[in-house]
């Protein structure tokens, strides 16, 4: 529930201020880009570059800070560390400075100049992995790090950690739930540490167990969907239950970025590469029903992959 309640003293303006912006995302429909599918057939987006770092991962993060303060995790002066391949780091850096919490980002050197331009100015310090290694040198990294110094860090581990997941569990599943008055037939989700895709399917699943649950993965190791995980080749995040897919689908770099520009034109809808993925992985499902409400997630907007070339594009 949102509340705007003013504090009366400043000892009063703590994080729920910024906590109360996170979650609650409006649920988007397609379309002009579903303008093929049977009449009974629905496909709706989470919009989720509306939380407050401008990215889902708000949710994990801010539920991954608070039970590690809750735990005492950060007594005696911590730094909070992790891994990240951009959006993590940029939630964790807008509640870390919130709250005066140290920040210490272990990321691959290849990630977009944009991303590294916010994490700056939030204030993290910043560990570069190497980005022939991508996402997974990151974690080595932070590994690392943490290794040599366990006394100095706080290693949060979002791969491993279920106050991950949890976040979805708790917040962006209900809502999909709620937001579709419980018809939600489908969800497609992209995989990258998996906690969006386990959190939001175990609730879903537990709502109505014939409810679909789709992943989606970059169809190679080498590819340009930033914050996606090819899991044949990369490390399987521990959070991951490969119980949990009905069905599997990859989608090319190429075909994402196409359809990330005719959100952009078609619908209006300025977002990232991954949900350029998303809907090409949403609109293969809903293509197959007679009947349906198919529900993915736009994990963040566009602003963060303009210096890359694909917009140019016709
Ligand atoms: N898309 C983007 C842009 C992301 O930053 C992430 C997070 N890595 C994802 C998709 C995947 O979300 P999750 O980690 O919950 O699987």
């Amino acid at each position: 529930m949102l509340t705007n309640v003013i504090p009366k003293t400043r000892s009063e303006l703590t994080l729920p201020g910024l906590e109360a912006a996170v979650g609650n995302t409006p649920l988007l429909p397609l379309q002009r880009l579903g303008a093929d599918l049977s009449p009974d057939v629905q496909v709706y987006a989470k919009a989720e570059w509306f939380n407050p770092g401008g990215s889902i991962k708000d949710r994990p993060a801010f539920n991954i800070l608070r039970t590690a303060l809750e735990r005492g995790e950060l007594e005696g002066g911590k730094r909070f560390l992790d891994s990240t391949s951009g959006n993590m780091g940029i939630s964790y850096a807008t509640f870390a400075a919130a709250l005066g919490i140290p920040l210490t980002l272990a990321i691959p050197s290849s990630a977009s100049p944009e991303r590294f331009a916010i994490l700056q100015a939030l204030g993290a310090e910043l560990k570069l992995s190497d980005p022939l290694e991508s996402s997974d040198g990151a974690i080595h990294l932070a590994q690392q790090i943490y290794a040599v110094d366990p006394q100095r860090y706080y290693y949060a581990n979002q791969y491993q950690n279920d106050a991950n997941w949890q976040a979805h569990y708790l917040g962006t599943g209900p809502e999909i739930w709620h937001q579709t008055g419980g018809q939600v037939t489908h969800f497609v989700c992209g995989l990258g540490t998996t906690g969006t895709f386990t959190g939001v399917g175990r609730y879903l699943a537990e709502q109505n167990p014939d409810i679909r649950l789709i992943s989606m993965q970059p169809d190679s190791a080498f590819h340009g969907l930033e914050g996606l995980k090819h899991l044949e080749t990369a490390a399987v995040p521990g959070i991951y239950d490969d119980s949990l897919p009905d069905w599997q689908l990859t989608v090319s770099t190429e075909t994402a970025q196409e359809m990330t520009l005719r959100l952009a034109r078609e619908e209006g809808l300025f977002v990232g590469v991954s949900s350029g993925a998303a809907a090409v992985a949403a609109l293969n499902i809903a293509r197959g029903l007679d009947e349906g409400i198919v529900v993915t997630v736009f994990p963040d907007a566009g602003y963060k992959y303009l210096s890359e070339r694909f917009w140019e594009s016709a």
